[in-house]
């Protein structure tokens, strides 16, 4: 029953619509259009019914549209796309286009609703023709640039989505400086997977000048520096990247302890280290932070960490950790009992989000940069 409501809400909407409009009034009142009318709520009925295909038939056999009609009519196509049903969808758009003497205006609606169609379907090369065309429409160049910002992401052509957003961010006023950013560190991890190392740092440089926040900008040189064996450039990006972001620590944590051991730097990093977690805990961070403090200082000092920041902060992840610690000293009969806790604890952890996006709520065991829920950029951060 729950189904069936959810179902009938657009429908419902599309109800309400006749009623804003003075469909039942005009139906109530005997006209001349009064078979049109019960032909309209005919098609109504498929709907609610869910006869789809007989809506469809219906809606595409009219012969007089209006205004008015119009209007339904797009609202129904609509209502077909967003229910995935999109041939329909296509089949009321196309059907509108074909119609005679089509104002120029209505014509571009239809047609900007035939390309999110396209869009939908995947046909991205035909909704990229239509969008480009709408581009130079004075009212409908805001949703064609958003059009083909949406194809030129998915078919992942980088400097074409910039040169848009630039667009649409000229047009509209809003900034699209995350999002461009993140296209330029596309380019910059093409070109890294290229070996172009001077392409690299030229789209990182674009990233960083767009959105001095990008702290995947400085993610991607610091992994091209440690390639390269330059620790101390390395090092000094990846501390840029907790200025830019405190959520990120936890993720540069492990490199960044890498560059000191191998510059040799180890204590200067101590208090260092100690400072940042201490000021932005994460249970990640402190986890690594524990690891580092058992290898150079004393597994005491590892255990009092984790102590503390249980009390806290209680979490899978730092039980782990305090039994893999505590495990070390204890006493054979201990061991077992805690070697059994452990296969539960890392079963927790397996089933335990270790990034959400801020905008969404869309949870993840691994970090994605553009959101798979709802495609923002940078959106997706380490809980
Ligand atoms: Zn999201």
């Amino acid at each position: 029953m729950i189904e069936l409501f959810w179902l009938l809400l657009p429908v419902a909407a599309t109800s309400g619509w006749l009623v804003a409009k003075g469909y039942y009034r005009r139906y109530l009142t005997p006209t001349n259009s009064k078979s049109m009318d019960a032909q309209y709520f005919q098609g109504l009925n498929y709907l609610l019914n869910e006869q789809s295909d007989k809506a469809l038939d219906l809606f595409v056999n009219l012969s007089d549209i209006n205004q008015d009609t119009l209007d339904l009519h797009l609202a129904l196509g609509s209502l077909f796309r967003r229910k995935g049903e999109v041939d329909r969808a296509i089949a009321i758009h196309q059907n509108l286009l074909s119609r005679q003497n089509l104002p120029l205006t209505l014509k571009d609606q239809c047609l900007l609703e035939l390309a999110q169609d396209y869009l939908k379907a995947g046909l991205l090369d035909r909704a990229e023709r239509i969008f480009v065309d709408l581009r130079q429409s004075s009212s409908l160049s805001a949703p064609a640039l958003l059009g083909l910002l949406e194809v030129y992401q998915r078919e992942k052509e980088w400097l074409r989505a910039i040169h848009t957003a630039q667009a649409y961010e000229k047009l509209s006023g809003d900034s699209q400086a995350t999002n461009i950013a993140h296209y330029y560190c596309e380019l910059a991890s093409q070109a890294m997977i290229l070996g172009e190392k001077n392409e690299v740092l030229k789209q990182l440089k674009m990233a960083l000048l767009t959105d001095p926040g990008c702290a995947r900008a400085n993610l991607i040189q610091s992994q091209l520096e440690i390639k390269q064996g330059n620790y101390k450039i390395a090092t000094q990006l990846l501390l840029n990247i907790i200025d830019q972001d405190p959520a990120f620590l936890g993720e540069v944590i492990d490199p960044l302890i890498l560059c000191v051991e191998k510059q040799g730097k180890i204590s200067g990093l101590v208090n260092k280290l100690s400072g940042l977690v201490n000021k932005y805990s994460s249970n990640k961070s402190v986890a690594l932070f524990s690891q580092f403090l058992q290898k150079y200082q004393s597994t005491e000092n590892a255990i009092a960490l984790i102590e503390s920041h249980l009390e806290e902060s209680p979490s899978a992840l730092g039980l782990k950790r305090y039994l893999e610690l505590s495990i070390v000293n204890a006493k054979p009969e201990q061991k077992n009992y805690m070697e059994k806790l452990l296969i539960i604890v890392n079963g927790l952890i397996q089933q335990t989000m270790a990034y959400r996006c801020e905008q969404c709520g869309f949870a993840a065991r691994a970090i994605h940069w553009q959101c798979p829920s709802c495609n923002a950029w940078g959106s997706v951060k380490p809980l």
